[in-house]
């Protein structure tokens, strides 16, 4: 059975959904979106998603159709719709549909869609082997603060980290670690600490990042967000990735050789059984 998708003010079978080629979306890369989790049917750091949703639409100049009471009652309508469970909700707003051209159309509404898919439990391997990833330039643009569905720089580094055999790229701009090809970095240094980029143009602003950072403050595990090198990057016990589908992803490899010795760290397993307790914690 297909999935129930939102468009534009309606729900209907996902395989249904359709937008006009004229979409700017579709032409231009021209939108933004969010990814949330759900689980047990609530959707996971809500407020702090529409807070970064405003600051994408702010940021592009596309008017935001809804109030966070109204995003929050379609997309809590949709997880109901596709049977609660824990799923990811996917949203994207574009700048709407009008004939090609680089400047903002007049009086365009903008084009509303959300989807959502279950979200498969972590695959018990990753705590036991971790993932491998490798480090490349950041090729992206200026403005990586903004959660635009203009994807190209991501795409290509995720495939490029697939192509050497990692699951992840770590990006390095001017020899510094900005985040991975889609999440955020954390290392653990030689003294222990708790280290991630600071927020800024260079990094998406991540949720889950945001809330790594409060459960670290709040078992005063001691951490910092600063810069970092790649050379720094290799020097530490443990990396971490973070986003909101994938949770906490313990790196073992990183450009074929191994961090630490090799496996998942204690400091990561200490901060993913907090963070599964922190989840557990909002079953109804
Ligand atoms: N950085 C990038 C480039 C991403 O695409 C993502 C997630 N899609 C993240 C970081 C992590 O953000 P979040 O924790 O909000 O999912």
């Amino acid at each position: 059975m297909t999935s129930v998708a939102y468009l534009n003010g309606e729900f209907l079978p996902l395989d249904e959904a359709c937008v006009p080629v004229l979409d700017r979306g579709f032409l231009l890369g021209d939108g933004v979106y969010e990814v949330i989790p759900v689980y047990h049917g609530c959707l996971f750091r809500l407020q702090a998603h529409l807070e970064r949703l405003e600051y994408s639409l702010h940021e592009t100049r596309i008017a935001n159709p809804h109030d966070r009471g109204t995003w929050q009652a379609i997309l809590e309508d949709l997880v109901r719709r596709n049977g609660g469970g824990d799923r990811s909700v996917y949203l994207q707003i574009t700048r709407g549909v009008a004939a090609r051209d680089h400047a903002f159309p007049a009086d365009t509404p903008p084009t509303v869609f959300a989807m959502s898919h279950p979200l498969p439990a972590p695959d018990p391997r990753i705590a036991r082997e971790g993932v491998a990833a490798v480090t490349l330039e950041d090729i992206r643009w200026a403005r990586c603060d903004i959660k635009t569905i203009s994807l190209l720089g991501n795409v290509l580094l995720r495939q490029a980290a697939i192509d050497r055999g990692a699951q992840e790229a770590i990006l390095v701009r001017d020899g510094e670690v900005t985040e991975g090809a889609a999440s955020n970095v954390f290392i653990v240094d030689e003294e222990g600490h708790l280290l991630t980029p600071p927020k800024g143009p260079r990094l998406l602003p991540g949720i889950t990042r945001d809330l790594v950072l409060e459960l670290a403050e709040a078992h005063a595990i001691p951490h910092h967000e600063r810069p970092f090198s790649e050379a720094a990057l290799g020097r530490a016990r443990e990396i971490w990735l973070t986003s909101s589908t994938k949770e906490i992803l313990p790196v073992t490899r990183l450009n074929g050789e191994p961090v630490g010795d090799g496996r998942p760290g204690p400091l990561w397993r200490r901060m993913n059984d907090i963070y599964q307790a922190f989840k557990a914690a909002l079953a109804p």
